[in-house]
């Protein structure tokens, strides 16, 4: 009998690293796997990602910026550059594990003429100067548009993108080759309703997310009117 064939151990490391950090996203509640999710395209998935719930839990949040920290601790960093407000407090734990101690700005993300937009609010503008080296960072990466107008919005300043980290990343994601590091790096498949193996094993639909959406307000209170 032939042994088989040894796995390359740094790839094996990689792989165990990837379970451990979906396993802490799982904890936060964030991470669905195993599932038979509807997805608001109307596609079908067995892994879902809820992204508010990703930072609710301050020391995983910690843990996790301080392994993107890590990654790029041998490169000097003067500013990280949160996509927007929402991965802003995964920035922050990146920052503060940074041996550069960088201060941390974010982007504003919004439509313009029906075009994707990001802008850099004018308090942070002059942090953002020629030879700044800059570290971006985000929560989930999709599409990677909005990195990639970062990445030109930076440059145009004359600033240089040192690299980009994130929590989780899907694997087609193209970011001009710059260099990326997610905690997990992985895509959902997605079926159409037509073939879907999960409705094919009768495996019932979880139409949680997509409801939520559509029907749950936020909670909510307001400020009683004075006379
Ligand atoms: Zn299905």
């Amino acid at each position: 009998m032939s042994a088989a064939p040894k796995k390359d151990p740094a790839a094996v490391e990689a792989e165990v690293r990837e379970k451990i950090h979906l396993e802490i996203l799982k904890r936060t509640g964030a991470y669905h796997a195993n599932d038979h999710v509807l997805l608001p395209s109307g596609q079908h998935t067995s892994e879902y990602i809820e992204k508010t719930l990703v930072t609710t839990e301050p020391s995983f949040t910690e843990g996790l910026g301080a392994v993107i920290a890590k990654h790029f601790a041998q490169w000097p960093v003067d500013v990280v550059l949160s996509t927007g407000p929402g991965a802003l407090i995964l920035s922050h734990c990146v920052a503060r594990a940074h041996p550069s101690r960088p201060v941390v700005v974010y982007g504003t993300k919004g439509l313009s003429g029906g075009k994707r937009r990001v802008t850099l609010p004018v308090e942070f503008q002059r942090l953002i100067r020629p030879g700044t080296k800059v570290l971006l960072v985000e929560d989930l990466v999709s599409t990677g548009s909005t990195l990639n107008l970062l990445i030109e919005l930076v440059e145009q300043a004359g600033g240089q993108v040192v690299g980009v980290g994130c929590l989780w990343r899907r694997t087609s994601v193209d970011l001009n080759n710059r260099p990326v590091f997610s905690l997990v790096s992985r895509d959902f498949p997605t079926y159409d309703p037509a073939d879907c193996p999960l409705c094919r094993r009768d495996v019932p639909l979880n139409e949680e997310f997509v409801r939520r959406r559509a029907h749950r307000r936020p909670a909510s209170i307001q400020e009683p009117h004075l006379p």
